[in-house]
């Protein structure tokens, strides 16, 4: 390929890169900052430090244009609400007081005052702090930050374009204020805003900026034609002003749809575009709208979001099409590469010829440099870099370690059958009713107890060698049984072993698990100062041996009171991983629920008769648009039935999953076909009760009464309350009693308190029916 004559030269950059640097130096430092071991000064310094040099780093990989103002001390929709003085009420006087404490408070609340909520940003794993805005909103412009980290990066000699949130996914992100009416609408609050954004536009240029980028991602979500106007409107406005730099508005995660040609209309210099993924059909749509003619278009082309090598050559297919539709074509990653881990380079413990298919956020630099360079100068330019790629993905296709046959054919030969109980839930009620014998309003746990300090050092001693294996597992068996008497004493009906031996729901079967791949630097930012290290899914999934049957054997010994046994269900294993991408994910979890079928087989045959299986990441990984769902939901709930559906009639199969709307996922929670469903509750006042009640869900559900992600316990009389109200949607003969989620979280004195008062409510509620 050669590239189009005169064009411009073809630049590569990135919409955001991570921020915690090599060794996770500004979680220390902010953490430091909170405990009062580091002075405010010294976390600025220590950032300012991080930011140059990433962009050192950037320049000297051959980024020709770096992002500024991506960095955020905690998040960047938070970062925005500053810029644009959203303040909540109660949070300003701290704010004035101390910009940076009362940034933190509005992130961490504090001992009296609540912070913002917290939620996902779109289908990532990364959560951002949620605006509260009202009709009384007054917005100010506050581009300090902006400004400062542009003039850094400009004073180091290099191109620097200032990434903003948008106007419009700001106020589409947004929720009422607190007192204010449920149905608000944020987006009226646009025209209230752009002068706002005008202002901070004028600032960045007269700072020195050339481009800014405003990132408008909720515009890839299905939306109404109002919410398109308003995108047409605010980009009409910003365009229409004289002192602001070229605006690259830069969308992610899926396709545009309708809001393609939206974007293409206004008066904007450019363009970004995801290619990747779901997001590939854009590149039909950008041709049958008639390209970009006049603009600039940003190709993400490299999938910013998994660890999987770029195919480069395909990529430059891609770029090569792209170059007839637009004035200027420039190579990117499809988001920014916050969602990745740093650097390959940092994982000695993964065998080099794997390590080679792998790019986290420098390998993925590396590649949109390669593929700019490409487009600018022709593949000759680029010869060895193909080469290398080439060989690293003909080694990634061939190698048996993505590739089992025995797990293919297993998974090929799934039949419909599989996929269900042997007997419809009636029956099996019965038949788990005589099994069982268990109470009305039977009580439960959702899984964990406290994790202890006890415990995570008796983890960290067996990683650093200072007790054996033997010594580690006598300490989870003494924990196991501590727990099991806990929970005769206070009554409990089905209980639980705790999960000691869990560092992590998803990490812990993936470390069991044959074609999955543990990082031991791939720390991926969840919220503010916590990190993840997302396993890898490399290849063909299969299980060795029994991952847990011991320790709820072990658990079951020790009381006549049935013991669940507790898995991760296949859904969630995919979603708090890095998931394939030579294999459809339908494939894989079906792959995963094969694994942890058999799994339930062995619990069974070791005696348990009550297995859960947790799914509380169903609702998260529904696609951005509603087009995808069904097909999504197909799969996913084939994969849970898969893992359950070998289970006998009277082993009852539970479920869990916390997240506050289940509304629109009813129908496959119903597809679940478990016996048993916990969600959570609590907060919501079982408002989740009633919604299965509307769609007349058939078979048991404890929705929380515990609201475990506090440390406030709650009171028998409120717990009651709740289960009065419970039984107002679900019959006394379905309803189960149960916290909302795990404990883990939680400490012991509150955990045991809670469970006495529940408990307690319990036989309240027990008395009132059976008298009545
Ligand atoms: N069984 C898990 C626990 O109790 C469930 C956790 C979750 O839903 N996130 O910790
Ligand atoms: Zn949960």
């Amino acid at each position: 390929m050669t590239s189009k004559s005169a064009a411009a030269a073809a630049r590569a950059t990135v919409y955001g890169y991570p921020r915690q640097g090599q060794n996770r130096e500004l979680k220390k430092a902010i953490e430091g900052y909170w405990k009062g071991r580091v002075t405010p000064d010294g976390l600025l310094a220590t950032a300012a430090e991080l930011r140059r040099d990433n962009w050192r780093h950037l320049a000297e990989a051959g980024v020709d244009e770096v992002p500024t103002g991506d960095f955020s001390y905690y998040d960047h929709v938070l970062d925005t609400t500053v810029m644009v003085g959203a303040i909540p009420e109660r949070h300003r006087d701290a704010v004035t007081a101390d910009p940076l404490g009362g940034y933190f408070a509005m992130a961490r609340g504090t001992q009296d005052v609540a912070p913002l909520e917290m939620t996902k940003w779109f289908d990532t794993n990364y959560h951002y702090l949620v605006p509260e805005l009202g009709p009384g909103t007054v917005f100010t412009a506050d581009s300090a930050k902006q400004v400062t980290e542009l003039r850094e990066a400009l004073s180091l000699g290099l191109a620097a374009r200032p990434a903003l949130v948008g106007p419009v996914t700001y106020l589409l992100l947004a929720k009422p204020a607190p007192g204010v009416p449920g149905d608000f609408d944020p987006l009226t609050l646009l025209d209230r805003l752009l002068p706002v954004y005008a202002d901070v536009l004028a600032d960045l240029y007269a700072a020195g900026a050339e481009w800014v980028q405003l990132d408008e991602p909720a515009l890839v979500q299905d939306r109404t034609p109002a919410e398109l106007n308003a995108a047409a409107r605010a980009y009409r406005d910003l365009g229409a002003l004289t002192d602001r730099p070229k605006m690259l508005v830069a969308s992610y995660f899926d396709r545009l749809g309708d809001a393609l040609p939206v974007l293409a209309k206004a008066p904007v210099e450019g363009l970004a575009v995801d290619f990747t993924g779901p997001a590939a059909a854009n590149l039909d749509a950008l041709a049958a709208v008639g390209g970009l003619p006049g603009k600039r278009l940003v190709a993400g082309v490299v999938n910013g979001r998994n660890i999987w090598a770029n195919d480069l050559t395909k990529s430059l297919a891609t770029l090569g099409t792209l170059l007839g539709l637009a004035d200027r074509v420039d190579v990117s990653a499809s988001c920014s590469l916050l969602h990745v881990p740093l650097d390959t380079a940092a994982e000695r413990d993964i065998a080099p010829q794997i390590l080679r298919w792998l790019a986290f956020a420098r390998q993925k630099t590396a590649e949109i440099v390669t593929l700019a360079t490409g487009l600018s100068l022709g593949t000759g330019a680029i010869t060895a870099e193909l080469a290398a790629n080439r060989a690293a993905l003909a080694s990634r296709a061939e190698s048996p370690v993505t590739r089992d046959p025995a797990v293919r054919a297993r998974a090929a030969a799934v039949t419909e059958a599989d996929a269900h109980r042997s007997q419809p839930y009636p029956q099996r009620a019965t038949a788990q009713r005589a099994h069982l014998g268990l109470p009305l309003l039977p009580t439960t746990t959702i899984g964990s107890f406290p994790q202890t300090a006890e415990l995570r050092g008796a983890r960290a001693d067996l990683r650093a060698g200072r007790i054996d294996t033997a010594g580690y597992e006598e300490r989870i068996r003494t924990e196991i049984q501590d727990v099991i008497s806990f929970q005769e004493r206070t009554g409990l009906d089905v209980l639980v072993h705790g999960e000691p031996e869990r560092n992590d729901m998803v990490q812990y079967f993936a470390e069991q698990l044959t074609g999955y791949l543990a990082t031991r630097h791939g720390w991926v930012q969840s919220y503010g100062t916590r990190y993840v290290r997302p396993p890898i899914l490399v290849g063909d999934i299969s299980r060795p041996e029994p991952m847990t049957v011991r320790w709820t054997a072990h658990a079951q010994s020790l009381t006549d009171r049935p013991v669940k046994g507790m898995l991760t269900g296949p859904v969630t294993m995919l979603a708090w991983s890095f998931v394939r991408d030579d294999l459809p994910l339908g494939d894989t979890a079906r792959q995963v629920a094969l694994a942890l079928r058999d799994e339930v087989d062995d619990l069974e045959a070791a005696g348990t008769s009550v297995v859960q299986v947790d799914e509380p990441a169903l609702r998260e990984t529904l696609p951005l648009r509603a087009a995808d769902r069904a097909a999504y939901l197909a799969w996913a709930t084939e994969a849970f039935r898969l893992t359950t559906g070998g289970a006998r009639a009277e082993t009852q199969i539970h479920t869990h999953m916390c997240y506050a709307e289940f509304g629109d996922i009813v129908q496959a929670i119903d597809d679940l076909d478990a016996d048993v469903i916990s969600l959570e509750a609590a907060r919501s006042h079982m408002q989740v009760a009633h919604e299965l009640a509307t769609h007349g869900y058939p078979r048991e559900a404890g929705p929380g009464v515990y609201d475990i992600h506090s440390p406030r316990v709650p009171s028998a009389e409120e717990a009651a309350d709740l289960l009065r109200t419970g039984l107002k949607a679900i019959p006394a003969d379905r309803l189960w009693v149960n916290p909302d989620c795990g404990l883990k979280t939680r400490g012991w004195p509150e955990t045991r308190a809670s469970l006495e008062n529940i408990v307690s409510a319990t036989r309240t509620v027990r008395n009132e029916l059976a008298s009545s």
